[in-house]
């Protein structure tokens, strides 16, 4: 689906890997293709322009990365936001603390409601749950008939009005499926509803009357995404008219240009939860937006690298400092690298929580609060590199200009250079006993 996007991204961005250094034009020319192959992809302008914004923002204010090459940077930064437009963390399906769990699907005629019907009761029951699915679209001449034949693919139950009961009411046939749901035990109900071949407001009423006699854990809206544009402004009319908590996008397999895929979680601010692939009942599985974001780009390989490039530079770091750990080496420089690093996971109260055990150093470190960190931080940025490197030259009047350098007393400045030296010391004999 994404063949043409992923080709016109990926040259987008491979014009920068000649390039040493990026100038503020080279970001400007380059999200303009990229603005250009999402325009073409049929993505929503809106979206469009967000994203566009954000990836500007970010590549011209990125800090210089010593892992990575300019160009392998701005990948990141579309991946990242590319990930971020497609809803960042894969959101689960939410289950019902007392069974059953009620999941309703709501979408036009023809978007592929009855058969995820069949795909996600085959996907539930393989998770170990006992799923019942509810034939609820009745206008469609033999949707029931449909629905009954995914559910024997499947293996599951179908619930569905006698035959020959005439149009009969879906909403009262939702009310009695639950009922039937609680009483043989299944665990979760899939409620089909009908479609139609566009929106209305008869349809909006029905699937609204159907939500409130389930009351539904999950409305989720089922769109084709081979309709482009026309996706988004289905979605904006189901979440008035009905509301729902997530998407499936179908038909992923298509050789539609895709933007409808891309637009509909930020257009409409709930999260995708499946994708559809095809027409058998296993093409079917959980959206994962990381995984989807790194096939539009079409640069597994590429990103793949940039991690291992960021690991390695991490690792190589790690290195560095553990020989000048043992060595007795360590200057401020790296004190303050280090400082910065650990500050970058969080704040610092946070990362104590996670330490295991550490027992009754937990009261001692808790003083060390991020006020002070600040102060710490301020000392040593007052400091000359040399000072940094050397912290032995730090004399007397250095550490009066240091001090009223970073706003702090001449005190808080010798605190921080004797246990420096404290620290160095210790850690030095930890290294050798624990053999770096
Ligand atoms: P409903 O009207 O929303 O219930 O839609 P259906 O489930 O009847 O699907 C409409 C058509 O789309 C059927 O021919 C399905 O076989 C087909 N279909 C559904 N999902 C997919 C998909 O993921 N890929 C492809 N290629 N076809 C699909």
């Amino acid at each position: 689906m994404f063949d043409t996007l992923s080709d016109r991204l990926t040259a987008a961005l491979q014009t920068l890997t000649r390039k040493g250094r990026l100038s503020d034009a080279d970001i400007d020319a380059t999200a303009r293709e990229i603005r250009i192959a999402l325009l073409e992809a049929d993505v929503a302008l809106g979206v469009v322009k967000t994203f566009i914004a954000r990836i500007k923002e970010r590549a011209k204010g990125a800090e210089v990365s010593q892992a990575l090459n300019p160009a392998q940077q701005v990948v990141k930064i579309v991946n990242e936001e590319l990930v971020g437009i497609l809803g960042g963390e894969t959101r689960r399906l939410n289950l019902a603390k007392t069974p059953p769990t009620v999941i309703m699907l709501a979408g036009l005629q023809g978007a592929g409601k009855t058969t995820l019907a069949g795909k996600l009761a085959m996907w539930l029951k393989k998770q170990g749950h006992a799923p019942m699915l509810v034939a609820c679209d009745l206008q469609r001449p033999n949707a029931v008939t449909q629905l009954q034949v995914v559910g024997e693919r499947a293996g599951v139950v179908t619930f569905a009005p006698e035959p020959g009961n005439g149009v009969g009411d879906p909403v009262d046939v939702a009310r009695r499926a639950i009922a039937e749901a609680k009483h043989a035990q299944h665990d979760v109900v899939v409620v089909d509803t009908a479609g139609r071949l566009g929106v209305d407001e008869e349809l909006m009423k029905q699937a609204a009357d159907i939500r409130d006699a389930v009351n539904p854990d999950e409305v989720l809206f089922v769109v084709d995404a081979m309709i482009g544009q026309d996706a988004v402004t289905t979605a904006e009319a189901f979440r008035d008219g009905v509301g729902f908590s997530g998407v499936v996008l179908t038909k992923l397999d298509g050789d539609a240009r895709g933007g409808a895929a891309l637009s509909v979680r930020e257009v409409t601010g709930q999260p995708i939860l499946f994708a559809s692939n095809g027409e058998k009942l296993e093409d079917f599985d959980t959206f994962h937006p990381d995984r989807m974001a790194s096939r539009i780009l079409g640069m597994g390989d590429v990103l793949t690298l940039i991690e291992q490039a960021e690991q390695a530079f991490d690792q190589q770091e790690a290195e560095k400092a553990a020989e000048k750990l043992s060595s007795g080496q360590l200057t401020l420089e790296d004190f303050l690298e280090q400082m910065l690093a650990v500050r970058k996971m969080g704040p610092i109260g946070n990362l104590l929580g996670m330490l295991p055990g550490a027992g009754q150093m937990k009261d001692q470190l808790a003083q060390v609060d991020d006020k002070h960190l600040d102060k710490l931080q301020a000392i040593i940025r007052g400091m000359t590199p040399a000072e940094r490197d050397n912290p032995k030259m730090i004399n007397g009047s250095r550490r009066l200009r240091i001090a009223n350098g970073s706003g702090v007393t001449v005190r808080e400045v010798n605190d921080l250079v004797n246990r420096f030296f404290e620290a160095r010391k210790m850690m030095a004999q930890m290294a050798g006993r624990f053999g770096f």
